[in-house]
């Protein structure tokens, strides 16, 4: 038990008992080949370990969003062939959400996913903040437990959540403040210091008064900003910025200059990284760190000339005697894309799942299996 939540081996016998498992292998596919397949292989040993206690194992997931109807475009074929180098024995269904009754949570959809099996398995972390068919359904009345994939990140999650080694530091960069307000609200609550790049500082800039030029401002969050900034957290924001005046993102032949600046831009330089001083400044408070979550890159990371603030974080991570954590998409992609996500002490594979049960405490796929 974890949380209060069954583990494999709460399951008692599974010998030749037939398993339903819900796994995430909503994986990237380019033409129909796996571009990247870790959260297959991240799957097997829940699977594995079923296998050789003797279980029937049908596995099931999403891939990518076909709108609840059949599209070859999102077919499990290449999952499937995939898997079956991996692990033979298990067998996979069809893509979850090629029915509607999967997102709409349809009691007539998770009827079928439970027809003919015993017991139900939740391996699917990056889903499992989502109320869906295949995530609440079939342990209401199955009996079910996490898997492997999913105890680890509750236990390294709400681990950090409830009794981090201090200081713990948040990084939170990414585009926007709204899409993170509530998660960075929850998280003062329990971090020492907070620290904030990306897109979303400028906002927080703004809110200090600062102009911010043509970088990317939710206006509607500057007093929401203000507030936090005036809470009393330790709240750390950009001293110095790279800019982009004139050009294109990701288009270096468009021109355009790369300039270092004060956190004060004028009209037509768009703040798109962290500058060197914050970067180092930001280090500092790394190093410092007994615990470091870090979600959302510091800048545009994509293209190359505004990497420098995400790839020094990263490093410094990397190499912190801290207990690093990283959450979100881009973040673990950037972390990848730097040659450091093996030296992090946890990389999540679910990116709103992990900023949810850090929020929450909990997700409706574990209150599911714990009933
Ligand atoms: P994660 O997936 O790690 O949670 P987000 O999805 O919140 O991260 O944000 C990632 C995106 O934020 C990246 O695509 C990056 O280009 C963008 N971004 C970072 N800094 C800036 C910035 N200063 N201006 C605009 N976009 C930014
Ligand atoms: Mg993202």
């Amino acid at each position: 038990m974890i949380n209060g939540v069954p583990e494999l081996e709460d399951l008692g016998d599974v010998n030749g008992k037939n398993v339903l498992v819900r796994v995430d292998f909503n994986v990237p596919v380019r033409d129909g080949v796996i571009t990247d397949d870790l959260r297959i292989r991240s799957a097997l040993p829940t699977l594995k370990w079923l296998v050789e206690q003797g279980a029937n194992v049908t596995a099931c997931s999403h891939l990518g969003r076909p709108k609840g109807t059949p599209n070859p475009e999102y077919s499990m074929d290449p999952v499937r062939a995939h898997l079956a180098t991996l692990a033979p024995e298990v067998k996979l269904l069809e893509n979850l959400r090629f029915n509607p009754g999967e997102t709409s949570n349809d009691p007539a959809f998770v009827a079928e996913l439970v027809a003919g099996q015993d017991m139900y398995v939740n391996d699917a972390f990056g889903a499992s903040h989502r109320e869906h068919a295949s995530i609440v359904g079939p342990p209401q009345t199955l009996p079910g437990a996490m898997g492997r994939l999913l105890a680890n990140e509750v236990e390294v999650l709400m681990g950090i959540r409830t009794q981090p080694r201090r200081p713990f530091v948040a990084i939170m960069g990414g585009a926007k403040v709204s899409d993170k307000l509530s998660v960075i609200e929850a998280l003062l609550g329990v971090v020492d210091q907070l620290i904030i790049g990306g897109g979303m500082a400028f906002t927080f800039l703004a809110a200090q008064g600062h102009s911010v030029g043509d970088s990317l401002l939710e206006e509607d969050m500057i007093e929401t900003c203000r507030a936090l900034l005036d809470s009393g957290a330790r709240i750390h924001v950009p001293h110095d910025v790279t800019a982009l005046v004139g050009g294109k993102l990701f288009e270096p032949e468009a021109g355009g200059e790369v300039r270092q600046m004060s956190a004060d831009l004028p009209d037509g330089a768009m703040g798109v990284d962290i500058g060197p001083g914050t970067a180092a400044a930001f280090v500092d408070v790394i190093n410092e760190a007994g615990t470091v979550l870090w979600n959302g890159p510091m800048g545009v990371f994509e293209d190359p000339r505004f990497e420098a603030g995400t790839r020094t974080i990263a490093n410094a991570m990397a190499e912190a005697g801290a207990f690093t954590v990283v959450g979100g998409g881009d973040s673990a992609a950037a972390a990848k894309q730097f040659g450091v996500d093996v030296d992090m002490d946890h990389v999540s594979t679910g990116g709103g799942a992990s900023l949810e049960l850090i929020e929450e405490g909990d997700l409706p796929g574990l209150a599911a299996l714990r009933r």
